[in-house]
Parts: C-alpha cells; structure tokens; sequence
C-alpha cells in the first residue's frame, strides 16, 4: 500500500478527544494497516494527551465495532478507521476517521469495456419483456447464467460506484463521462451505507432498474464479486492504485453460482443444520436465526443456532450437523465455503432447498439492509 498517498485524517479525532477530555481511547483499524497502526497510537498520544488501546482483533468493516468489552476496560471513546458508519449503535461513542487515497486514475482506459457494456445493457432492455413460462430444467439454467439473470430493466445508466477511499472521485468521473456521452447515476443506497456511490461487501442497495451496467473505482475483486452476484449486470472495473482497466468477466460469477446451485443440491437431504448467528453489531441477525429455525422445523429438519464473534472452520467444522447456515456476515458462505468441510449456505440458498423459494427467479445475493 502506498501510505504517502493516503490521508489518515486523525486531527478531526484528536480535537475530539481533547473537547471531551477523553482519557482511554480504542483504536479500531482494518487489517491492512495494522502494521501502521502502532505510529498512529504514538501520534494520537503525543497530540491528544489520552491513552490509545488497539483492538487487535481482525476487523473487516463498520459492522464490527468494539463494543462492551472495552467499555469495561474503560475506554471512553472508540476510533473507527477507514470504513463509514452504519445504521448499528454499539452502545459505544465512536468516531470514524476517514482515509482517502489522492489517486486519479484515467479514464481512456476503461472507455472500450464500457462501451461494450453499454450495448449489453440495451440489449437486455429490450429483451426484458420477452420471457417464456419456465419449466424446472430451463429455471435451473436460468440461475446459472449471469448474463441471462431475471433483472427487470427500465434503462441502461452507466452506475458508478466506488471503495470508500476513492468516492470522492466519484462527482469528477461523472462529469468526465458525461462528456464522453454516457448517461451515468451515482446510486443512493439504504441506511447501512453513508455516502453516495458507496457499496459494501453485503449491501448494493443503490441499485434500480434504471441502471444497466456499473463501473467500480476501487481495487480487489471483493465488491464487484458481491455487486455482480446481486444485479446480475456488466461490471467494469478502475483501479485507482494502478491505473489498470478490467472487467468482472461472467466466467469467474458462473463459476461461484455452479458452486452454490453445488451446495443448494448438496444440503437436500441433509436432516441437521447449524445456523450460525454472528456476533458483531452489524452481523447478527437474530430474528433471521429464528425464522430459519422454524422454516426447518416446518421441513422435518433440526436447526441449532450458535453464536460467534469470528466464524471459522476450526470454530464449527467439528459439530455434528450435516450443513450449516450463515447469518452472519454473508461474505463467509460465498466466499470461505471451501474451507469448510461441511456445506456451508445463506439463508436464501436453504429457501430454495427446501422448495420455499424458487430457482427462476434467479440468485438472490444475502444482503444485510
Ligand atoms: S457484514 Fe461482511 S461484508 Fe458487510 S461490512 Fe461487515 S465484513 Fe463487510
């Protein structure tokens, strides 16, 4: 990571914790920093005149704020970095602190994809209203086909998206793409996310009808994996660190959704099920646990809800069940589930096992709203 070129903006912070006269503060940081983050505690120090504690602990995004813990150890304040706020109160004061990347990349790069994409979309247009009634075989291939998937379109907008250290680039790459004849919408998303154009890993609620294709600033395929299994639409892809201009080819979402139809088919006979309830503030989903307890219940199958801070193979693997369901972060069923020795599925996926939900109308990605 090029850190010269990131704004770590901790002055905000350290006006903050002196206004309060906070004497304990928690330093919450994502992984990829972690070995900044030991200069951070000195600066923080030094300015602020309070005590800094480092949650060590992994942390992968706003939806794992510490909580209870170092309230009991008497922190006063906890210091978020890099990720924005959610709509989760963890019942402690928390203060985000932003981290943007001064990077612009150009545009020429990715103009080509996009224009390919472009075309896509309007042919998708058109062709929205021409379905045929589906037999079980056809809804079977209609849910693995990414480019075919049921997405009702009313526009083909170019949407453009981006990681939260690059948003503020994105009002310039509209305007830029304006001139190059794109009609471009910068999506508004639900509560769970702070800015306009922002995605996360488990929430894509910007999306509409209006929007045919996407473009990503950002880097890593984490995002656009997760925006692509949840609209089904072209994604191009601008790597502000490198300049480097790419695509989310179809190839690699078929690949995960041969995997999960894989999985749905794999946990049909299976009797047991763990369902796992994370415990992070913006993770568990509890009343979801129990709905999906029931709904086993209703199938003459057993469920047994376990709760976890960090869920990990080593951590669940060895519980005699035949299959597990996730509601925690939903990134750990589609991204981890080969570390797991038993099936490991989101909760839609169970729906469809059980024939509570239906194949042709195309993979739902588990969003948390
Ligand atoms: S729930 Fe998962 S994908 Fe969502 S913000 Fe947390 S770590 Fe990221």
């Amino acid at each position: 990571m090029d850190l010269e070129r990131h704004n770590f903006q901790l002055d905000e912070l350290v006006e903050r914790i002196k206004a309060n006269d906070n004497r304990l503060v928690a330093l919450q940081v994502p992984e990829g920093l972690k070995m900044q983050a030991l200069g951070m505690m000195d600066s923080i120090e030094e300015e602020s005149g309070a005590k800094v504690i480092l949650a060590a602990d992994p942390c992968y995004g706003a939806c794992d704020l510490v909580h209870d813990k170092m309230r009991m150890m008497g922190v006063e304040l906890v210091a978020h970095m890099g990720h924005s706020q959610m709509n989760i109160d963890s019942g402690m004061p928390t203060h985000f602190i932003p981290v943007t990347y001064d990077g612009t990349p150009e545009l020429a790069a990715v103009l080509p994809i996009l224009e390919g994409h472009r075309t896509l979309a309007q042919s998708r247009l058109v062709s929205a209203n021409e379905r045929d009634e589906m037999n079980e075989e056809v809804a079977k291939e209609r849910f693995l086909d990414a480019v075919g998937r049921v997405a009702p379109l009313t526009g083909a907008k170019l949407g453009l998206v981006g990681s939260i250290q690059h948003l503020h680039l994105l009002e310039d790459f509209m305007h830029r793409l304006e001139e190059w004849g794109f009609e471009v919408e910068i999506p508004l998303g639900g509560d769970r996310l702070a800015f306009p154009g922002q995605v996360l890993g488990c929430n894509y609620s910007g999306d509409s009808p209006s929007i045919g294709h996407y473009l990503f600033l950002g880097s890593g395929d984490f995002h656009p994996i997760g925006l692509v299994l949840h609209t089904g639409k072209p994604l191009a892809m601008l790597n502000p660190y490198t300049g480097d201009a790419s695509e989310m080819s179809f190839e690699w979402v078929e690949r995960i959704l041969r995997q999960r139809f894989g999985l749905i088919m794999a946990v049909d006979e299976a009797i047991s099920f763990g369902i796992l309830i994370g415990e992070k503030p913006g993770q568990m989903r509890r009343n979801l646990a129990i709905r999906i307890k029931r709904l086993l219940e209703k199938h003459d199958r057993r469920g047994y809800m376990l709760a976890l801070d960090h869920v990990s193979p080593d951590l669940i693997d060895f519980y005699p069940v035949d299959a597990f369901v996730n509601t925690a972060c939903p990134r750990i069923a589609i991204d981890d589930s080969k570390r797991y020795s038993k099936p490991l599925i989101t909760p839609y996926e169970l729906e469809v096992a059980l024939g509570e939900n239906q194949w042709e109308s195309g993979y739902q990605f588990d969003e948390i709203p």
